[in-house]
Protein backbone atom coordinates (compact mmCIF):
# COMPACT_ATOMS: atom_id res chain seq x y z
CA UNK A 1 0.00 0.00 0.00
CA UNK A 2 1.08 3.41 -1.08
CA UNK A 3 3.62 4.59 -3.62
CA UNK A 4 5.11 2.91 -6.03
CA UNK A 5 8.11 4.21 -8.22
CA UNK A 6 9.88 2.71 -10.74
CA UNK A 7 10.99 2.10 -14.27
CA UNK A 8 8.66 -0.05 -16.43
CA UNK A 9 8.06 -0.36 -20.16
CA UNK A 10 4.89 0.22 -20.82
CA UNK A 11 2.81 -2.88 -22.68
CA UNK A 12 -0.57 -2.03 -23.37
CA UNK A 13 -3.03 0.69 -23.14
CA UNK A 14 -7.07 0.28 -23.44
CA UNK A 15 -9.18 3.21 -23.47
CA UNK A 16 -11.46 3.00 -20.27
CA UNK A 17 -14.48 5.32 -19.52
CA UNK A 18 -14.40 8.46 -21.48
CA UNK A 19 -11.27 10.55 -20.67
CA UNK A 20 -8.87 7.79 -18.90
CA UNK A 21 -7.04 4.44 -20.29
CA UNK A 22 -6.48 1.71 -18.58
CA UNK A 23 -2.19 0.80 -18.59
CA UNK A 24 -1.03 -2.39 -18.17
CA UNK A 25 3.49 -1.93 -17.63
CA UNK A 26 6.15 -4.44 -16.74
CA UNK A 27 7.46 -2.39 -13.80
CA UNK A 28 11.05 -3.27 -12.28
CA UNK A 29 10.42 -3.19 -8.89
CA UNK A 30 6.59 -4.72 -8.52
CA UNK A 31 6.65 -6.64 -12.17
CA UNK A 32 3.54 -6.37 -13.99
CA UNK A 33 0.99 -3.69 -12.78
CA UNK A 34 -2.06 -2.55 -14.03
CA UNK A 35 -3.32 1.13 -13.54
CA UNK A 36 -5.49 4.00 -14.39
CA UNK A 37 -3.91 7.34 -16.20
CA UNK A 38 -6.80 9.55 -15.55
CA UNK A 39 -7.67 12.09 -18.44
CA UNK A 40 -4.81 10.63 -20.65
CA UNK A 41 -7.06 10.37 -23.55
CA UNK A 42 -7.49 13.87 -23.24
CA UNK A 43 -5.51 15.81 -26.31
CA UNK A 44 -3.61 18.35 -23.64
CA UNK A 45 -2.35 15.42 -21.38
CA UNK A 46 0.57 15.55 -19.18
CA UNK A 47 0.69 11.86 -20.27
CA UNK A 48 0.13 12.77 -24.22
CA UNK A 49 3.35 10.58 -26.03
CA UNK A 50 4.38 8.49 -22.97
CA UNK A 51 2.24 6.04 -22.59
CA UNK A 52 2.88 3.91 -26.20
CA UNK A 53 3.59 0.22 -25.77
CA UNK A 54 7.68 -0.24 -25.87
CA UNK A 55 8.02 2.76 -23.90
CA UNK A 56 10.51 2.72 -21.42
CA UNK A 57 9.34 4.76 -18.32
CA UNK A 58 10.08 6.29 -15.20
CA UNK A 59 6.62 5.94 -13.50
CA UNK A 60 5.17 7.05 -10.23
CA UNK A 61 1.57 5.81 -8.78
CA UNK A 62 0.00 5.18 -6.14
CA UNK A 63 -1.68 1.70 -4.77
CA UNK A 64 -5.22 1.96 -3.00
CA UNK A 65 -6.97 0.26 -0.51
CA UNK A 66 -8.54 -3.40 -1.60
CA UNK A 67 -8.38 -2.24 -5.25
CA UNK A 68 -6.68 -4.13 -8.03
CA UNK A 69 -5.65 -1.12 -10.34
CA UNK A 70 -3.32 1.63 -8.85
CA UNK A 71 -3.73 5.34 -9.81
CA UNK A 72 -0.41 6.48 -12.23
CA UNK A 73 0.46 9.85 -11.31
CA UNK A 74 3.42 10.71 -13.27
CA UNK A 75 5.12 8.74 -15.68
CA UNK A 76 8.55 10.42 -17.75
CA UNK A 77 9.49 9.11 -21.02
CA UNK A 78 12.97 7.63 -20.79
CA UNK A 79 13.04 6.03 -24.30
CA UNK A 80 10.00 5.38 -26.73
CA UNK A 81 11.25 2.29 -28.23
CA UNK A 82 8.02 1.93 -30.38
CA UNK A 83 8.41 5.09 -32.38
CA UNK A 84 12.34 3.85 -33.48
CA UNK A 85 10.51 0.45 -35.22
CA UNK A 86 11.33 0.32 -38.88
CA UNK A 87 8.95 -1.56 -40.42
CA UNK A 88 5.82 -4.28 -40.62
CA UNK A 89 8.02 -6.99 -39.91
CA UNK A 90 9.82 -5.38 -36.48
CA UNK A 91 6.36 -4.13 -35.85
CA UNK A 92 4.66 -7.52 -35.02
CA UNK A 93 7.59 -8.71 -34.01
CA UNK A 94 7.00 -6.39 -31.48
CA UNK A 95 3.68 -6.98 -31.12
CA UNK A 96 4.84 -10.59 -30.31
CA UNK A 97 6.84 -9.58 -27.51
CA UNK A 98 4.64 -7.60 -25.92
CA UNK A 99 1.85 -10.33 -26.46
CA UNK A 100 4.02 -13.11 -24.61
CA UNK A 101 5.09 -10.56 -21.76
CA UNK A 102 1.11 -10.09 -21.31
CA UNK A 103 0.70 -14.31 -21.48
CA UNK A 104 3.09 -15.37 -19.90
CA UNK A 105 4.78 -13.23 -17.03
CA UNK A 106 2.87 -13.45 -13.96
CA UNK A 107 1.11 -10.43 -12.36
CA UNK A 108 3.38 -8.74 -9.85
CA UNK A 109 6.43 -11.19 -9.92
CA UNK A 110 9.40 -9.29 -9.80
CA UNK A 111 11.71 -10.35 -12.19
CA UNK A 112 14.98 -8.10 -12.45
CA UNK A 113 16.83 -10.49 -15.50
CA UNK A 114 13.17 -10.63 -17.63
CA UNK A 115 13.64 -6.76 -17.42
CA UNK A 116 17.41 -6.28 -17.86
CA UNK A 117 16.57 -8.80 -20.80
CA UNK A 118 14.19 -6.11 -22.16
CA UNK A 119 16.03 -2.83 -22.17
CA UNK A 120 18.76 -5.57 -23.88
CA UNK A 121 16.82 -6.11 -26.62
CA UNK A 122 14.46 -3.56 -27.32
CA UNK A 123 17.17 -1.39 -29.11
CA UNK A 124 17.75 -3.70 -32.04
CA UNK A 125 14.26 -5.15 -32.05
CA UNK A 126 12.80 -2.49 -34.28
CA UNK A 127 16.15 -2.68 -36.51
CA UNK A 128 14.86 -4.08 -39.96
CA UNK A 129 17.83 -5.79 -40.09
CA UNK A 130 18.17 -6.86 -36.52
CA UNK A 131 14.65 -7.41 -35.70
CA UNK A 132 14.92 -11.30 -36.37
CA UNK A 133 17.91 -12.16 -34.39
CA UNK A 134 16.82 -10.05 -31.32
CA UNK A 135 13.37 -11.60 -31.34
CA UNK A 136 15.00 -15.09 -31.59
CA UNK A 137 17.32 -13.37 -28.74
CA UNK A 138 14.43 -12.96 -26.37
CA UNK A 139 12.62 -15.81 -26.83
CA UNK A 140 15.81 -17.99 -26.07
CA UNK A 141 16.26 -16.36 -23.03
CA UNK A 142 13.10 -16.02 -21.90
CA UNK A 143 12.75 -19.76 -21.76
CA UNK A 144 15.63 -19.91 -19.98
CA UNK A 145 14.84 -17.83 -17.43
CA UNK A 146 11.29 -19.47 -16.84
CA UNK A 147 13.81 -22.74 -16.80
CA UNK A 148 12.10 -23.71 -19.98
CA UNK A 149 15.28 -24.03 -22.38
CA UNK A 150 16.86 -27.76 -22.37
CA UNK A 151 20.23 -28.14 -22.61
CA UNK A 152 21.96 -27.70 -25.85
CA UNK A 153 24.83 -29.73 -25.14
CA UNK A 154 23.59 -32.76 -23.51
CA UNK A 155 21.20 -35.01 -25.25
CA UNK A 156 18.27 -34.58 -23.40
CA UNK A 157 17.70 -38.85 -23.04
CA UNK A 158 21.01 -40.16 -22.24
CA UNK A 159 23.04 -36.98 -21.71
CA UNK A 160 25.35 -37.93 -24.55
CA UNK A 161 27.05 -34.80 -26.06
CA UNK A 162 25.15 -32.72 -28.51
CA UNK A 163 27.27 -31.12 -31.12
CA UNK A 164 26.46 -28.97 -34.53
CA UNK A 165 28.68 -31.88 -36.64
CA UNK A 166 25.82 -34.65 -34.74
CA UNK A 167 22.58 -35.26 -35.66
CA UNK A 168 20.02 -33.17 -33.42
CA UNK A 169 16.34 -33.25 -33.24
CA UNK A 170 13.80 -31.03 -31.30
CA UNK A 171 11.36 -32.68 -29.31
CA UNK A 172 8.55 -30.61 -28.36
CA UNK A 173 6.31 -32.75 -26.22
CA UNK A 174 8.96 -33.86 -24.01
CA UNK A 175 10.67 -30.29 -24.46
CA UNK A 176 14.05 -31.17 -24.87
CA UNK A 177 16.99 -31.41 -27.80
CA UNK A 178 17.40 -35.29 -28.57
CA UNK A 179 20.59 -37.46 -30.27
CA UNK A 180 19.10 -39.75 -33.20
CA UNK A 181 19.24 -42.91 -31.29
CA UNK A 182 16.90 -41.23 -28.42
CA UNK A 183 14.45 -39.23 -30.28
CA UNK A 184 10.45 -40.52 -30.93
CA UNK A 185 8.73 -40.35 -33.66
CA UNK A 186 8.52 -37.15 -35.17
CA UNK A 187 10.46 -35.01 -33.77
CA UNK A 188 12.08 -31.68 -35.76
CA UNK A 189 15.36 -32.19 -36.70
CA UNK A 190 17.73 -29.33 -36.01
CA UNK A 191 20.36 -27.50 -38.52
CA UNK A 192 23.89 -28.05 -36.53
CA UNK A 193 23.83 -23.98 -37.13
CA UNK A 194 20.79 -23.09 -35.35
CA UNK A 195 21.98 -25.34 -32.60
CA UNK A 196 25.23 -23.48 -32.22
CA UNK A 197 23.67 -19.96 -32.62
CA UNK A 198 21.60 -20.84 -29.50
CA UNK A 199 24.83 -21.36 -27.53
CA UNK A 200 25.55 -18.24 -28.62
CA UNK A 201 22.68 -16.49 -27.75
CA UNK A 202 23.19 -17.69 -24.20
CA UNK A 203 26.83 -16.95 -24.29
CA UNK A 204 26.88 -13.78 -25.68
CA UNK A 205 25.47 -10.15 -25.30
CA UNK A 206 23.06 -9.50 -28.73
CA UNK A 207 24.91 -6.52 -29.95
CA UNK A 208 28.16 -8.68 -29.73
CA UNK A 209 25.85 -11.36 -31.54
CA UNK A 210 24.85 -8.58 -34.39
CA UNK A 211 28.22 -7.19 -34.75
CA UNK A 212 29.67 -10.05 -35.84
CA UNK A 213 28.44 -12.48 -39.04
CA UNK A 214 25.68 -14.54 -37.94
CA UNK A 215 24.22 -16.30 -41.45
CA UNK A 216 20.16 -15.94 -41.98
CA UNK A 217 19.59 -19.39 -42.42
CA UNK A 218 20.67 -20.13 -38.75
CA UNK A 219 18.43 -17.29 -37.13
CA UNK A 220 15.57 -18.40 -39.25
CA UNK A 221 16.08 -21.92 -38.24
CA UNK A 222 16.44 -21.25 -34.56
CA UNK A 223 13.91 -18.64 -34.50
CA UNK A 224 11.68 -21.34 -36.23
CA UNK A 225 12.28 -24.16 -33.26
CA UNK A 226 12.08 -21.20 -30.57
CA UNK A 227 8.74 -19.95 -31.61
CA UNK A 228 7.52 -23.97 -31.18
CA UNK A 229 9.39 -23.93 -27.87
CA UNK A 230 7.63 -21.00 -26.71
CA UNK A 231 4.19 -22.06 -27.41
CA UNK A 232 4.74 -25.88 -26.16
CA UNK A 233 6.69 -24.56 -23.12
CA UNK A 234 4.25 -21.66 -22.20
CA UNK A 235 1.34 -24.01 -23.48
CA UNK A 236 -0.13 -21.40 -25.60
CA UNK A 237 -1.03 -19.85 -28.79
CA UNK A 238 0.10 -16.78 -29.93
CA UNK A 239 -2.39 -14.30 -32.08
CA UNK A 240 0.13 -12.35 -33.17
CA UNK A 241 2.53 -14.98 -33.67
CA UNK A 242 0.10 -16.74 -36.37
CA UNK A 243 0.01 -12.95 -37.84
CA UNK A 244 3.82 -12.57 -38.06
CA UNK A 245 4.15 -16.17 -40.00
CA UNK A 246 1.66 -15.17 -41.80
CA UNK A 247 3.13 -12.11 -43.11
CA UNK A 248 6.52 -13.54 -43.10
CA UNK A 249 5.22 -16.20 -45.16
CA UNK A 250 7.13 -18.67 -42.87
CA UNK A 251 10.21 -17.64 -43.80
ZN1 LIG B 1 20.53 -39.43 -26.55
Amino acid sequence: MGILSSEAIILRTYPLRETDKLVVAYTRNYGKVRGVARGSRRIKSRFSGRLEPLSWVELVAFERRNQELVRIDKVELLKGYGLAVQDYQAYLRSSYLLELLMETVPEHEVNDSLFRLLLHVLPLLGDSCKSRLASVYFQIWHLKLAGLLPSLVACSGCGGALSPGRETYCQLDALGFFCRECRKGAGRRIDGDALELAGLVVKKSLPELAGGRVAKEAVSALNAVAEEMVQSGFERKFDSLSLLRRESGNR
